[in-house]
């Protein structure tokens, strides 16, 4: 492994993991740890908070940045609370969106049917949130004890694995999906040409057969596209109860927005 590789598997390596993008990197931890190592300010990382950053600067021999701030809490290690979604199961239509949105694979459930997260796998990264069309999942603060440094590690070290096994599957899948892709596109060269070179964490392989068109939503996407979806269905009950030629149009022209976000 060469030397800027192994500088930003030692960055990587002090990263949460969680692979939210809060640091301004959709894809995740590792892009956010490139950056770093060529020279992006090392205080970015908002569930990793301050002993992130100082662990980052003592690493690269940087000034202490005072960490990006976050919504939650701080607990008693220094990071903000950890987080926890949970769906609420009676309002999920099974629609799956949810599934390929989450980077560590925390969600189970097949087309059709109720959802569950797996709650210890959550890391509250809040992805599953916007896909979804029903609005039923929830966050809220998980009141575990706070890991430990070597608890930290190894949950760290079994969350990049998952990702990197979802990426893949990601990948494969993009062959013959139908219909959008909830998430933006990730970079999977960066992660394929890293876990190449390094034996801790699953291999990627890119799709070499060309893949079918599909829409990529981006998250501003995502969120019209759940939006218009809620509309659409109170219309459609509305409608179910009593014909009105208003509301047929209104419902004609959110099924004509939902296609062209679609890419229909
Ligand atoms: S955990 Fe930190 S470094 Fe990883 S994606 Fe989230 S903000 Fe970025
Ligand atoms: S279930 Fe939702 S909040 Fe939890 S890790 Fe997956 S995408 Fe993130
Ligand atoms: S996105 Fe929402 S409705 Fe769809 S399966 Fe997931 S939790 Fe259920």
């Amino acid at each position: 492994m060469n030397s800027q590789l192994a500088l930003i598997q030692n960055i990587d390596a002090l990263l949460p993991q969680t692979q939210c993008g809060l640091c301004g990197h959709r894809d995740g931890c590792l892009p956010y740890a490139k950056a770093v190592s060529e020279g992006e300010e090392a205080n970015k990382c908002v569930p990793g908070g301050q002993p992130v950053a100082d662990a980052l600067a003592s690493l690269l021999g940087r000034a202490k940045l005072n960490a990006e701030e976050s919504v939650w809490p701080i607990q008693s290690d220094g990071r903000p609370q950890r987080m926890k979604a949970i769906i609420r199961e009676d309002e999920c239509i099974g629609c799956t969106k949810c599934i390929s949105a989450c980077p560590v694979d925390a969600i189970i459930g097949s087309g059709k049917l109720m959802h569950s997260i797996l709650t210890d796998l959550c890391t509250g990264c809040e992805l599953c949130i916007p896909p979804c069309p029903v609005d039923c999942i929830d966050l809220i603060a998980d009141h575990h004890a706070v890991p430990d440094e070597t608890m930290q590690i190894a949950e760290q070290n079994d969350l990049r694995n998952r990702y990197y096994s979802h990426i893949q599957r990601e990948e494969k899948r993009g062959l013959n999906r139908k219909g959008p892709v909830v998430r933006a596109n990730i970079d999977t060269a960066l992660f394929a040409q890293f876990s190449a070179q390094n034996d801790s964490v699953p291999d990627i392989v890119i799709n070499q057969t060309e893949a079918k068109p599909t829409v990529h939503l981006d998250a501003k996407s995502t969120i019209e596209l759940a939006k218009i979806r809620t509309q659409i269905k109170k219309l459609e009950k509305q409608l179910s109860v009593r014909e009105d030629a208003k509301k047929r149009l209104q419902l004609d022209e959110l099924n004509q927005q939902l296609n062209v976000l679609q890419g229909a």
